[in-house]
This record gives structure tokens, C-alpha cells and sequence, in this order.
């Protein structure tokens, strides 16, 4: 029997397809055309883009977070049978659609929770950029996950880079694993001109292009400290196993070291179409859109230990890391917070760090059963953290 093309197509669905990582994966699909179809797509704000998207892609399902938006794009596209969505049922709809293969998480912070976990609920794999979901909810997601048979493979690059030199291989075999580092846009400049750093400073990461929340995380380091907490869920590592050095070049992206001695690297380009591209196609290899990787002119690998003093947000994720899972709970929504005060230039960068030193000093482990826990647990948080701020801004 002839099978028709597109039933050998990848059904795929992007949470956040305007975003930096959406954007990503939908360049990968339109270098693909013949291996990804895409079923479904949603953003937050950023409707006129969507729009686009919808009119190259024909989704036959989008959503939107306001209804009013949803209603405008009702208006243009329903008659070509996209059917439009909005708000966070909106969002689990599209997550959960049954003709998905895969799902791309590629919502910032823990909005992307819920999303994620319906589709691994419906029994969809999800390709997972959206760290903080794993940071905050690791046990749950993996829980799930293992109970309906999904799989979750890692866009993050570092985590894609363990993923792909373990390569199925037994956990019992590996002694440690390490996340590279770049340093981000501070790596070199003395430490106590830190605090006083710019918004534009800080916006100029030296190697990857990439959002703005992640940008602000990769300049205090924060970035691999929630990537830590991420690699201990994705691949069920101790938090001994786990390590991260300084690599500037971004060459290499994770090492697995074996009990034996040997170490595996993955290395590529320094562009997040690699991860993404592996995340959609795997267990297959495609060709690449970029050029080939030329070692002879990177010619340098260089790795240092972490300075502890230049990024103190990242001891204080190595010590979460350590303690009982609130407190990356509490971690996470308290940075959430202080980037989108520094982002909107409320705070200074140094304060990012005291924002969420102060959250944790305060918490109080509580004991996490279920997803809502998570989800109150971030709201007090959040609120905690808003209160220190406007008290911080009365003082001045
Ligand atoms: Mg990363």
C-alpha cells in the first residue's frame, strides 16, 4: 500500500512559538519540510507574529493568552479552518492534542508547567526547553511521564549534550556528569564593579542568542544553577554528580565522565538550532542548516573551575540543589521576580541576588505532594519576594 508523505510527517506542537527557542524550531521545520508538520502553535502577546506563522504553517489550532486577541485572529483565520484559542485552557487544549508526536515547551518560566505536564499526562513527548518546569516539578513531570510511557528529551543544550553521550547507556556507569558554562558577559570584569552592572551590559551575552530572561540568567550564572537542578530530574543523578565548569568558547556543551575514566563530550556550534533539531528529529540525525563546526578555527578549548565570589546566585542554586525540592521551588519563582524587576530596570543587578537570598532565608520546607502544592507554593513566593522589593524601594 502507498503511504501518503504526510503521514511519515512529525505532527508537531509549539508552546511559545513567537519566543526565541519557538522561532528556532520553526526554522529547523521549514528546513525539514518533508520530515515536520506542524499541528498546532501558541504564543502569549505577540499576535502579529502568530499571525505570520499561521498564514506560512496552517496550523489547524492555535492559542493565545487574551481572548480579545483570539477573537481578532478568529476573525481572519477561521474561515481557513484554524480553529483559535485563548487563556490557559486555550493552552492545555493545544498541549494535549491526540495527533501530537511531539510537543515543543518552549514557555518561559513556570507558565509552562502546566502545559507540559498535560501533554506527558496524555502521553506525548515533549521536547523541553522550559527548564523551570523541570526545576520546579522534576519528580511530577518524571512521575507522569514514566507512567504513560512519554519521553522527555532535552532542548537545552547542555542536557541535549548529556543526552546524546549517554545514548541510552546505564546511569550505573557514569561517575559524573559536567554542564558547561560560558561565563556570560561578566566572566572577565573586576567583581566589584558587578553590582552597579547595566541592563545593556547584561543583556550582551558574548556567545548565544538567546531571550532576555535567560540572557539576565547566564550573566549571574543563575541559568546553570537551575540547568543543575534540571539535569538531576532529566537523568535521575545525585547532586554529587553533577558539576559545572567555565568553557568561554561554548564549544563543548556537556561531558559525561564514566566509572572506567573515559569522558564523552558533545560539542557543535554555539546555536540552539543544533539541540532543537536533534530534540524534534531523534532518535534519527538530520542534516543540518548550518555549517559544519571547523575545530582548526576554534583551535582553543579552555575550562576553568567557577569563581564562587563573581556569581553567588550560583552557590546559592548548588546549595538548593542539595536541599529538599521547596526550595527550588522557592529558588526559581524568586529569581522569576527579580529578573522582571531588573528587565524593567526597577532594581540593580546586584539586588537580583538579594531578592532571592532573602526568599530562601525565610522558607520553611513544606512538603510537596502534588502539582498544586508547586503552584501555591509559587504564588506565595512570588508575593513574598514583590513585598521585599517595594519595601527595598521605600528605603531608598
Ligand atoms: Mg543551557
Amino acid at each position: 500500500m502507498m503511504m501518503r508523505i504526510s503521514e511519515l510527517k512529525k505532527a508537531i506542537v509549539i508552546l511559545g512559538s513567537t519566543g526565541s527557542i519557538g522561532r528556532n524550531t520553526l526554522e529547523i521545520i521549514r528546513h525539514h519540510p518533508d520530515k515536520f508538520k506542524i499541528l498546532a502553535l501558541t504564543a502569549g502577546k505577540n499576535t502579529a507574529l502568530l499571525s505570520e506563522q499561521i498564514k506560512e504553517f496552517h496550523p489547524l489550532m492555535v492559542a493565545v493568552e487574551a481572548e480579545k486577541e483570539a477573537e481578532k485572529l478568529r476573525r481572519e483565520f477561521s474561515r481557513y479552518g484554524v480553529k483559535v484559542l485563548s487563556g490557559g485552557n486555550g493552552l492545555e487544549t493545544v498541549a494535549s492534542l491526540k495527533q501530537a508526536d511531539l510537543v515543543v515547551s518552549a514557555i518561559t518560566g513556570i507558565a509552562g508547567l502546566r502545559p507540559t505536564y498535560v501533554a506527558l499526562e496524555q502521553g506525548i513527548d515533549v521536547a523541553l526547553a522550559n527548564k523551570e518546569s523541570m526545576v520546579v516539578a522534576g519528580s511530577f513531570l518524571k512521575k507522569i511521564a514514566a507512567r504513560t510511557g512519554a519521553r522527555i528529551i532535552p532542548v537545552d543544550s547542555e542536557h541535549s549534550g548529556v543526552f546524546q553521550c549517554l545514548n541510552g547507556r546505564k546511569k550505573r556507569s557514569i561517575s559524573r556528569i559536567f554542564l558547561t558554562a560560558s561565563g556570560g558577559p561578566f566572566l572577565k570584569i573586576p567583581i566589584k564593579e558587578l553590582a552597579e552592572k547595566s541592563l545593556a551590559d547584561a543583556l550582551q551575552h558574548p556567545r548565544w542568542k538567546m531571550g532576555k530572561k535567560i540572557t539576565i540568567d547566564s550573566a549571574t550564572l543563575m541559568n546553570k544553577g537551575l540547568e543543575l537542578i534540571e539535569a538531576r530530574w532529566l537523568f535521575d543523578l545525585k547532586p554529587s554528580e553533577l558539576q559545572v565548569i567555565i568553557h568561554p568558547q561554548s564549544i563543548v556543551h556537556a561531558l559525561v565522565e564514566f566509572k572506567d575514566g573515559s569522558i564523552l563530550a558533545q560539542l557543535s556550534q554555539t546555536d540552539m538550532r543544533i539541540p532543537i533539531q536533534y530534540a524534534l528529529s531523534y532518535p534519527e540525525r538530520l542534516s543540518s542548516p548550518l555549517p559544519a563546526l571547523d575545530l582548526t578555527s576554534v583551535q582553543n578549548l579552555e575550562f576553568y573551575p567557577v569563581d564562587e565570589k563573581r556569581y553567588p546566585l550560583f552557590n546559592l542554586a548548588r546549595r538548593v540543589l542539595e536541599a529538599q525540592p521547596s526550595f527550588s521551588v522557592v529558588l526559581n519563582a524568586a529569581n522569576e521576580i527579580a529578573v522582571e524587576a531588573f528587565l524593567e530596570e526597577k532594581i540593580s543587578f546586584g539586588q537580583i541576588y538579594s531578592v532571592v537570598d532573602h526568599c530562601l532565608q525565610e522558607h520553611r520546607v513544606v512538603r510537596l505532594s502534588c502539582l498544586e502544592d508547586v503552584f501555591i507554593l509559587d504564588e506565595e513566593v512570588r508575593n513574598q519576594a514583590r513585598q521585599y522589593l517595594k519595601l527595598k524601594g521605600k528605603e531608598k
